[in-house]
């Protein structure tokens, strides 16, 4: 099914965001998961992240048709424009054709490590919009979906400047959005009115990334950005020597912060599983998910 079809007509989207295990048995781990996971809900879809720096090309399209193909679910590849040439990103989505994919999460990328910026790659893209500029007039038949940032995205010289920019994407053609991960709601509400007025109309599907472990999390949104509220951070804080301790106060957390969501009318979520059901599949049971 196509990204485009899953929020029309005023459906629920639910989907997963995985990525390309290093290892057999962290392949095998995640199938577990995804299994888990799919006999509670079945998702609308679930996303297969690119690695850093163009790091899982070929792994990115062949664990989304695995994914496919082991649990019967709609499925889409994600696809940074670091480190490629337009050639090499148009033969990928040859590829990803003839593989019978139908979903592209179309993205920028970071600047590899090491880079304080991102460089446009010689022949290659400097923006996500050119990307999906592409897609759309050299691959139609694939539905995309591009980022979003609640909270800006750190390279952005404002909110304005960045929600002009994201509208550029929207307006080359991307079928939804799906944001960065946030923990404040209010950002996700502000930024979804200013989504509004700005005459954007694709589903905004907020990105909800469970805190299992607060060194983790730490780690995760020091390098995007986003903020952990103090009383949250506190919370966690209190269980600094306790794993599982973490692990409830995130997902109580996750629990109170989809409920909000979806009793404002979101048209669907998306999780970052990190590969791992046990937080997740905690948060569904306690949702009343609509169909
Ligand atoms: C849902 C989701 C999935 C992700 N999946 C991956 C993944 O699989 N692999 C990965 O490596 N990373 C992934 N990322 C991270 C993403 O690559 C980074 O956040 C990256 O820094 C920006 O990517 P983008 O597509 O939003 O870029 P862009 O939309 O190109 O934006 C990047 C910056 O440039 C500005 N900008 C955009 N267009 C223009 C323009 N035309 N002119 C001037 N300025 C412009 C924007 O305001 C922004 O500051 C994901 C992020 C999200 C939210």
């Amino acid at each position: 099914m196509k990204i485009a079809d899953i929020y029309s007509n005023g459906r629920f989207g639910l989907s997963f965001e995985i990525f390309p295990p290093k290892t057999e048995a962290g392949e095998a781990q995640l199938l577990s998961a995804l299994e888990t996971l799919i006999v509670y809900r079945r998702p609308s879809f679930v996303s297969c992240t690119y690695g850093a720096a163009g790091s899982t090309r070929e792994q990115t399209l062949e664990l989304t048709v695995k994914i496919r193909e082991a649990c019967g679910v709609t499925t889409a590849s994600h696809r940074t424009c670091v480190g490629s040439t337009v050639e090499e990103i148009r033969l990928w989505l040859k590829g990803a054709t003839d593989l019978g994919i139908e979903n592209i999460v179309a993205l920028r990328g970071d600047p590899p490590k090491g880079e304080p910026e991102f460089k446009k790659p010689e022949g290659g893209f400097a923006y996500a919009n050119e990307l999906v500029t592409l897609i759309r007039q050299e691959f139609p038949h694939f539905s995309v979906a591009v980022a979003g940032y609640p909270e800006t995205h750190q390279e952005a010289p404002s909110p304005a400047v960045d929600l002009a920019n994201l509208k550029r994407k929207v307006d080359a053609g991307a079928d939804a959005v799906i944001t960065q991960l946030f923990y404040d709601n209010r950002d996700f509400f502000d930024f979804r009115r200013r989504y509004t007025e700005a005459g954007i109309t694709a589903p905004l599907i907020p990105g909800i990334l469970p805190v299992v472990n607060l060194n983790q999390i730490q780690r995760i949104t020091s390098m995007c950005g986003a903020k952990i509220p103090i009383s949250f951070l506190k919370e966690l804080e209190a269980y600094r020597e306790d794993s599982q301790g973490q692990i409830d106060v995130g997902v109580r957390y996750a629990i109170r912060q989809c409920r909000e969501l979806l009793d404002a009318g979101i048209p669907g979520l998306h999780f970052y599983l990190l590969n791992k059901a046990e937080a997740t599949l905690r948060i569904l049971q306690a949702l009343d998910l609509p169909r």
